[in-house]
């Protein structure tokens, strides 16, 4: 039996760990075990209230967002106090989330703790003053300067399927843009919220207010008053196209700067000449943290010419899958968050297979595994596109076989979707799969099993995945205003 996993279960507000004003708190429960592993606090409307107004008084009223040099220490700290309590941090994702030990080493933790480092390195290079020349206007000479600024108080609205990855990757461009910051975890996963508030006041200068965590049980309320708060400059959410839907009618009024990483049902394409020994494997990448992710290739699309023999390859790969604790770092496949989303996954298996879509493989709650919101690795072939499994979300180990006619064919079906968040392209020859990637309408895309994925490369979508993008230089400029300012010249 391991230890217990401890985390924060206080909020972080104004620069102090407090619980809820009510002494409400709500129970953080192991999706692999099903038990209660601690309490966190249950705010509601007064703890979102109070940090609001921290956050906007941080804004205005001190130095934080002129004192680069300040920022950037800070963000310095709290790189090192996220390093030195990196094995915490690794057991609370594990525990709340159900992530595999192995992504920890990755994604889930450790490579997105260096990745801030990328973050304050850029904040020395990052032009903040530019002069774009003298330009003649009826007579008058001025010469213009471009200001970059912080864009004021931001609302870190996150999911909880790599939850220290999208809050790190928002709060660090955030603040170090010279904003202060509201982040409001997902009920799912609220320690790893709740411990970088720990961390941001253990480690770190930040002055109060600059950085506040708020959790509550209502998935909703929080959310919902710092969409519709005029004092929000900026909500920068990551989750479903659905909520993300509803931020934006709710900032819509004040006319509030919304930015948004949303849901996806990306297409991997393999075409005829693709040596499929290597690329029909790693298609089961799509169960990796039970299918939770937004960018994974739920969609195969597998040329009609070599169909079977790319099915046959399949169902020899998922039966290599590895899954079950995610404490055990042979698993790739831990469970999915919650009894609702196990539910979900298996109605949509029931469609898929109500619809006609071949189930080959898995489709199911695994046998083996006496408890833990688990469902097995699950493939569909002879999947249409239009049916339900192709359309939507699964959010669950799901893969859906497509067949296609030719590369037009191809294309035609990777974007006969309302998402465009990621894609592959699989071709024994480069060039042409580089020609059908420029038709992709998509935000990222791996040619050849090349991948994207890194702190310098803006990450986000087309279409309903998303508006602006999360990561690299322009994911920092989310979080800045433009200010353009004359000054004669003789
Ligand atoms: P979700 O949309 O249900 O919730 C996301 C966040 O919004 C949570 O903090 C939640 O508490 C809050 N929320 C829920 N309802 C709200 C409402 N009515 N008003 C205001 N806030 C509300 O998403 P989820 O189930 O936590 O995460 C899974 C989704 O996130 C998937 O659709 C996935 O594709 C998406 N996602 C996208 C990216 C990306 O970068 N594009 C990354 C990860 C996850």
């Amino acid at each position: 039996m391991p230890d217990a996993v401890h985390g924060e279960s206080r909020m972080y507000i104004d620069g102090q760990l407090v619980d809820a004003n009510s002494g409400k708190q709500f129970p953080n429960i192991n999706p692999a075990t099903e038990e209660i592993i601690g309490q966190v606090a249950d705010g509601g409307r007064e703890e979102t209230e109070r940090a609001i107004a921290a956050a906007r008084r941080a804004f205005d009223e001190t130095s934080w967002s002129h004192n680069h040099k300040f920022r950037k220490k800070c963000l310095e700290q709290l790189r090192e106090g996220l390093t030195k309590e990196k094995e915490l941090l690794r057991q609370q994702v594990i525990a709340e989330a159900g992530a595999p030990l192995q992504l920890t080493y990755g994604p889930q933790c450790d490579s997105v703790i260096n990745d801030l480092g990328w973050v304050t390195s850029m904040l020395e290079s990052y032009p903040w003053e530019q002069n774009l020349g003298t330009h003649n206007f009826f007579g008058l000479k001025s010469d213009r300067l471009v200001w970059k600024e912080a864009a004021g108080v931001v609302a870190a609205i996150t999911p909880w399927n790599y939850p220290l990855q999208i809050e790190l990757a928002k709060i660090g461009p955030a603040l170090g843009a010279g904003c202060s910051v509201i982040l409001k975890p997902a009920p799912d996963t609220p320690w790893c919220g709740t411990f970088l508030g720990r961390i941001a006041q253990e480690h770190t200068d930040i002055p109060p207010g600059v950085f506040n965590v708020i959790t509550s049980s209502d998935p909703a309320e929080m959310g919902t008053l710092l969409a519709e708060d005029p004092r929000v400059d900026l909500i920068s959410f990551t989750g479903s196209t659905t909520v993300g839907a509803q931020i934006m009618a709710k900032a819509a009024p004040g006319i509030k700067k919304v930015f948004l990483e949303l849901g996806g049902k990306s297409a991997n394409i393999i075409l005829d000449d693709a040596d499929f020994d290597r690329v029909i494997p790693s298609a089961t990448m799509v169960c990796i943290h039970a299918g939770q992710g937004c960018a994974m290739q739920t969609r195969l699309l597998l040329p009609r010419s070599r169909y079977s023999e790319g099915v046959e390859k399949l169902i020899d790969a998922f039966e290599n899958i590895k899954y079950g604790d995610p404490t055990d770092v042979q698993n790739s496949m831990g469970p999915l968050i919650n009894a609702t989303q196990q539910n979900r996954v298996l109605r949509y298996i029931e469609k898929g297979k109500q619809e006609g879509a071949t189930l080959a493989f898995g489709g199911g709650i695994p046998k083996h595994l006496e408890c833990g919101y688990f469902v097995e690795p699950t493939l569909f072939t002879d999947v249409d596109n239009s049916m339900t499994i192709a359309r939507e979300e699964i959010f669950g180990p799901v893969l859906c076989v497509i067949p296609y006619e030719d590369d037009d064919d191809a294309v035609r079906i990777a974007n006969d979707s309302i998402y465009g968040l990621s894609g592959a392209v699989n071709s024994a020859s480069q060039e042409r799969a580089l020609a059908v990637a420029h038709r992709l309408r998509t935000g990222t895309i791996g040619v050849n099993g090349g991948m994207w994925f890194s702190p310098d490369a803006p990450f986000g979508g087309y279409k309903q995945s998303g508006v602006g993008r999360e990561m690299g230089v322009q994911g920092f400029e989310e979080y800045l205003e433009t200010k353009v300012v004359g000054i004669p010249t003789p």
